[in-house]
């Protein structure tokens, strides 16, 4: 079911070059985030800094308007997963807090997410979030031609999995980005090696974990937006777009110029 048969989006050199630029502004307006984060300071604050950033760049955001959603970015508080909607909430000490942001550039997006400790978090609240990370890295890594699509959701288990009890969810997965936000193929963080799509030079993808520290079940809110954990557990949720290139994956939403070797 997951591997449908429409085409995957190759891009050109050039194509891909002008993702970079979506996922630079996608980057510095996340780093802008992460820094204003702090207790005392509202989602919709940081809706606001993200929503600058984007502007003064010349971008423009993917998720504004996007099936109606009504802000640039999402942030999502504790228990809550993702897509949760900024607004009046005052972040607090010990929060943990995931915020996605999406912009376009000459039509290519880019797409990411970071979790932010806010202020001093508990010992296992900053282990969810580093497992989280190393997770996704580990995921980008086998984002290289010669290898097959659900080789990245496998390295994002195993990792996950190797790391302690936690729960992957399974009802959001990462995606094919490109001239659109969210294109096939999916991409989840979960499977067996060696199946799908095999992967090639001038694919483009988002890799995303979303893990838990108890059960990986999610339901939405009357919102109609925000996922939180069934059993109220805390989350973390990690984000970065990748391209495969011949020369390995190239992580375009990442500040520095990361290639991976
Ligand atoms: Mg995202
Ligand atoms: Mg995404």
């Amino acid at each position: 079911m997951f591997f449908s048969r429409q085409r995957i989006e190759i891009k050109t050199s050039g194509e891909i070059e002008a993702m970079r630029m979506a996922g630079l502004v996608v980057a510095r307006a996340l780093h802008e985030v992460s820094q204003a984060a702090a207790p005392g300071v509202t989602t919709a604050q940081l809706d606001e800094c993200a929503a600058e950033t984007i502007a003064e760049a010349g971008a423009k955001p993917s998720f504004l308007g996007y099936h109606g959603f009504p802000a640039h970015i999402c942030t999502s508080i504790n228990h809550e997963v993702v897509h949760g909607i900024p607004g009046s909430t005052e972040l607090r000490e010990g929060d943990v807090l995931s915020v996605d942001c999406g912009a376009i550039v000459d039509g290519w997006h880019g797409d990411a997410a970071i979790t932010v400790e806010i202020g001093s978090v508990q010992p296992e609240i900053r282990r969810l979030s580093e497992v989280t990370q190393t997770a996704l890295w580990a995921g980008l890594a086998a984002a290289r031609p010669g290898g097959r699509l659900s080789d990245i959701g496998h390295a994002v288990q195993s990792h996950v999995e190797a790391a302690g009890d936690y729960g992957i969810v399974e009802d959001y997965v990462g995606h094919g980005i490109g001239s659109s936000m969210h294109m096939e193929p999916p991409v989840p963080n979960y499977g067996r090696p060696g199946r799908g799509p095999r992967l090639v030079a001038g694919m483009a993808l988002a890799v995303e974990p979303m893990v838990t520290l108890g059960a990986a079940t999610v339901r939405t809110l009357d919102d109609e937006w925000t996922v939180v954990t069934d059993d109220g557990s805390w989350a973390a949720h990690w984000e970065h777009t990748v391209a495969i290139t011949e020369e390995g994956p190239w992580v375009l939403t990442a500040l520095e110029d990361v290639r991976l070797p």
